[in-house]
């Protein structure tokens, strides 16, 4: 798969010896859960890559920027200061500085009942393995989406526990990150496709997500959906945007009804809100084929 993205960088094929590429970063200070976006203009050589973060990703063609564009999550998890990301490609490589700025998000105690029995049971089903196995299926696909993503409900969205919340459930004996937004939504509410996509798992009872729907998008983007209480997909199906996934409901690991909504990309959860606003990664337009 890697090849479909990497042949694209063929738009523009390296004729002198190029040392040093018209690259740069759309921001070169990013908190955690964000997304870098690096462009590159004018000529660009083969395999070219853009690796840092723990990732390394290829470029593909955006039309309406007529420019390479390869992006990368910031995860969640990285400390506040100076990294650096590496565009590389055979015989060379150069620098690109990277400042991640501090953790914004909220601390948060929330109460859920039997989170142990729900944990235990996820564990033993190997729910955590199906899920990253999932996420990191398609990283080096062309991109799916085109413009800026939609909430996947159809009234305007109140969210009731932001991403990158650290919970602490019960008395503090498990936490972890919010990897999504849970957004208001009274049961039976019709979910929709965020993107154009393909439905990479529609799975019923799962012990954490509950009847849960992933959607690939391509380049290793992957949004979720959790906590339905049907679905109306099935695995393989393309989607186009606004097309109906399933309802909403409270499966799974889940204090009342709501959507827990969920964008990964390369494995790493991300902050959904600036997609919605067509800021996050400047989706491409169009994509050539
Ligand atoms: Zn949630």
């Amino acid at each position: 798969m890697r090849a479909a993205v990497l042949a694209l960088c063929l738009v523009w094929p390296l004729g002198a010896r190029a040392t040093e590429l018209d690259a740069r970063l759309e921001s070169n200070l990013l908190p955690p859960g964000s997304v870098a976006v690096c462009r590159v203009r004018g000529l660009a050589p083969q395999g070219l890559v853009l690796a840092g973060l723990h990732q390394e990703a290829g470029f593909y063609f955006s039309p309406a920027d007529q420019c390479l564009v390869a992006l990368l999550a910031v995860p969640l998890d990285t400390r506040p200061g100076p990294r650096s990301l590496t565009l590389a490609w055979p015989g060379h490589s150069q620098a690109l500085a990277l400042n991640v700025g501090p953790d914004p998000y909220p601390r948060r105690r929330i109460r859920v009942e039997g989170l142990q029995r729900r944990l235990e049971h996820a564990e033993t089903r190997g729910e955590a393995g199906l899920m990253k196995e999932a996420f990191d299926s398609d990283l080096d696909s062309p991109p799916l989406w085109h413009g800026r993503m939609a909430w996947p409900i159809t009234f305007t969205p109140t969210v009731t526990s932001p991403y990158g919340a650290a919970r602490v459930y019960n008395r503090g004996e498990a936490g972890w990150r919010h990897q999504g937004v849970d957004l208001r939504a009274p049961d039976g509410s019709t979910i929709l496709a965020a993107a154009d996509g393909v439905v990479l798992l529609a799975r019923h009872h799962l012990a954490l997500s509950g009847n849960t729907v992933l959607l690939d998008h391509g380049y290793g983007l992957v949004s979720a959906y959790f906590h339905l209480s049907r679905l109306a997909v099935s695995p393989g199906q393309k989607v186009a945007k606004g097309q109906v996934l399933g309802l909403s409901g409270h499966s799974g690991l889940s204090a009342g009804p709501h959507l827990h909504f969920e964008l990964r990309l390369r494995g790493y959860s991300v902050s959904p809100t600036p997609w919605m606003q067509g800021q996050a990664a400047d989706p491409p337009a169009a994509y050539p084929n």
